[in-house]
């Protein structure tokens, strides 16, 4: 497992350090931006865990940043945490009401902080839970055996294919980006051409063992894949 990755949107450079080091030694990994736009391209692109989100941001408000984030496919799914001062007690309303999951009021302490950030992303794993065997079409997949079969088949998938596959299902039709797969199946951190291919390369084999339910995994043209759940969607 990768570490998680914690976006931090926050013009307060004290801050942002703070927060940096605090996660850093938690083990989080973490990106940070201290503008509203650089924030949302960046949430955009880098698809993190989770985001910090200060409302009082140059650029592009932090609301706006919130309602952007959660208004698009993309970034929709990602737990917000918005970070307010005590004056900004009616933003922090209307920030949840936008679809943030938490906030934190300035002053704050870390260690609080880390313990909501915690409690939100094991909220999310709960929502994302698998059921132990899952069937789309032909398709049959026993999560807890790690076994695959195809009309009653087994098919064998290697260790990094069935990461992959359960990785696709479990965004339920969301684009992931060959970064992320590569971040998340295979650990790096920075992709290079060569790696980038890694996963086409896993993407093609894993369509040919599941034959008749390849059509599923869905190319993205120059960003990734998806997997398709429903047989008509196209
Ligand atoms: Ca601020």
């Amino acid at each position: 497992m990768s570490k998680e990755k914690i976006l931090i949107i926050e013009d307060e450079k004290d801050i942002v350090k703070m927060l940096d080091y605090n996660l850093k030694k938690e083990g989080f990994k973490t990106l940070s931006a201290h503008n509203g736009e650089d924030g949302l391209d960046m949430a955009r692109k880098e698809n993190p865990d989770l985001i910090l989100l200060d409302l009082m941001l140059p650029e592009m408000d932090g609301l706006d940043v919130c309602k952007a984030i959660k208004n698009e496919a993309k970034t929709s799914h990602i737990p917000i945490i918005i970070l307010t001062a005590k004056a900004q007690e009616a933003d922090k309303i209307v920030g949840l009401e936008l679809g943030a999951d938490d906030y934190m009021t300035k002053p704050f302490s870390p260690r609080e902080l880390i313990a909501r950030i915690k409690a939100v992303l094991r909220r999310m794993k709960e929502k994302d839970k698998l059921p132990e065997v899952l069937r789309i079409g032909d398709l049959t997949i026993d999560f807890s055996k790690i076994m695959v079969s195809i009309k009653a088949k087994p098919i064998e998938l290697t260790a990094k294919e069935f990461e992959l596959l359960k990785t696709l299902i479990k965004a339920k039709g969301r684009v992931l980006s060959r970064d992320y797969l590569l971040d998340t199946i295979w650990g790096f951190d920075q992709a290079l051409e060569i790696q980038t291919r890694t996963v086409d390369v896993h993407i093609q084999t894993l369509r040919k063992k599941i034959k008749s339910e390849a059509k599923r995994i869905v190319t993205v043209k120059n960003y990734g894949y998806r997997f398709q759940l429903e047989p008509d969607e196209d």
